[in-house]
């Protein structure tokens, strides 16, 4: 990197600025501008959905950083702003008010952003998304005893802010598309132990549904599916997935497939700009397959990979993915990719379920467990996925193994 090297990154979530922080920690010394659309210092996500809506974290609390760090660090913050153009040529980002910054190597951690319905009422009053500080901040006032919360999706922040909202004592139901919960990111047996636990609770789901319309004269005040039932309701919340936020790649003619393109450097199609977190698709190493992860352990370390490699470092991202989300007692945790395994292997534990997936010559690719204290059996899970371990399903499933053990075996 030449002394005149200046590091500008897009996107100010977790991913970009985790990346500025270790822009600094590696000993970068030159200009680094972060830009960020939110008019807030970077925040923290995951308790957006439970302690803010709770109103037991205030929204202020969630910072990633201390009030001083980004002066301290002289990384130069800029709140609500927009990068409007990235000129390649020129090696230069052009803001919304017109400003441009040059660049050496540039990173897009733009994030993604929610989907919306496209059925009629869908923009009234009372019909909201969950994604930001601003959006929890108002949803939090929404849920209030006895108010009646329609959420439409049963992903990980329609059933967050189903436990959410029961604890605040509202009605809650889930309204889902498939045939059950988080068909696409927790095997049925998690997800079973996950509906029967929201139904302990109250929670109504419906299942299979398509949704008609959303009615009401100033607000929303009625969900109507495609068969003709009305489910009654003051606020809808909405959460039905999220897209990448690849406008400005696109635009800029960098290379996009669901996501913007990376390699296992995570280096775009132009070897100045970079990508990180839920926006950049991915040759994981250890699958030997392309993703794209929407989760909070990728984008912080893909934010530090990044910005190692910005500043010429050769790393390779091979980050075990992890995931996890609290839904009132439950901890429900997820290691590696689960979808890529061909075997499950169930590990009954009393208070707790832990599965694991291998694939067809044996090696485990992904665990993932629902209970009270799983976290030190997937972090177990994790290193030995980690590894490309093959371990005995016999081993596995009889609750009576300690897993450490065969974390000990295939280390000797
Ligand atoms: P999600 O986890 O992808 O779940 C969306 C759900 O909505 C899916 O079950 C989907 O069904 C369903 N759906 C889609 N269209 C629908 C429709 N028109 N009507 C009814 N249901 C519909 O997405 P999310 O819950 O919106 O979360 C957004 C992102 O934030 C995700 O990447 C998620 O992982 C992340 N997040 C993470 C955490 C955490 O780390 N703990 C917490 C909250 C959010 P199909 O699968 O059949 O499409």
């Amino acid at each position: 990197m030449t002394r005149d090297a200046r590091m500008v990154i897009v996107g100010a979530g977790l991913a970009g600025a985790r990346a500025s922080a270790e822009l600094r920690e590696a000993g970068f010394d030159g200009p680094i501008t972060l830009i960020a659309a939110e008019p807030h210092a970077p925040y923290d996500r995951p308790p957006l959905s439970k302690a803010v809506l709770l109103k037991e974290k205030a929204p202020g609390d969630c910072a990633l950083f201390g009030a001083t760090f980004f002066s301290d660090h002289v990384i130069d913050l800029k709140l609500a702003t927009d990068a409007a153009v990235i000129d390649r040529a020129g090696h230069a980002v052009q803001l919304d008010n017109g400003e441009r910054i040059g660049y050496s190597r540039l990173l897009l951690a733009t994030g993604s952003s929610p989907r919306t319905l496209d059925v009629s009422g869908s923009t009234l009053p009372g019909v909201v998304t969950l994604r930001t500080v601003d959006d929890a901040r108002h949803l939090a006032t929404r849920l209030t005893s006895g108010q009646r919360i329609a959420i439409v999706g049963g992903g990980f922040i329609g059933l967050e802010v189903a436990a959410s909202a029961v604890a605040a004592g509202c009605a809650v139901t889930v309204i889902e598309a498939g045939k059950r919960l988080l068909m696409r990111t927790v095997p049925q047996e998690v997800a079973a132990r996950i509906e029967a636990r929201h139904r302990n609770a109250g929670v109504q789901f419906r299942f299979g549904a398509q949704l008609a319309a959303i009615t009401g004269t100033d607000a929303a005040e009625e969900v109507c599916l495609a068969g003709g039932e009305a489910i009654r309701c003051d606020t809808v919340v909405v959460g039905i997935g999220a897209a990448p936020r690849t406008v400005l790649a696109l635009a800029a003619g960098l290379e996009v497939m669901d996501g913007i393109v990376v390699d296992d450097r995570l280096r775009t199609s132009d070897p100045d700009i970079f990508a990180a977190g839920d926006v950049c698709s991915f040759p994981h190493a250890l699958y030997g397959r392309r993703v794209r992860l929407e989760c909070w352990k990728n984008a912080d370390d893909q934010g530090r990979v990044a910005a190692r490699n910005m500043l010429g470092e050769d790393l390779c991202y091979r980050e075990v993915p992890w995931f996890w989300s609290d839904q009132y007692e439950l901890s429900i945790q997820i290691a590696g990719l689960p979808a890529f395994g061909s075997e499950v292997v169930v590990r009954e534990m009393g208070n707790a379920l832990l599965l694991f997936h291998l694939s067809a010559d044996g090696v485990l690719v992904g665990a993932s467990g629902v209970g009270r204290a799983v976290g030190r059996d997937i972090r177990i899970a994790q290193m030995l996925i980690g590894r490309n371990a093959r371990v005995s399903a016999g081993e596995l499933a009889d609750p009576s193994v300690k897993l450490k053990t065969l974390l000990v075996a295939e280390t000797a």
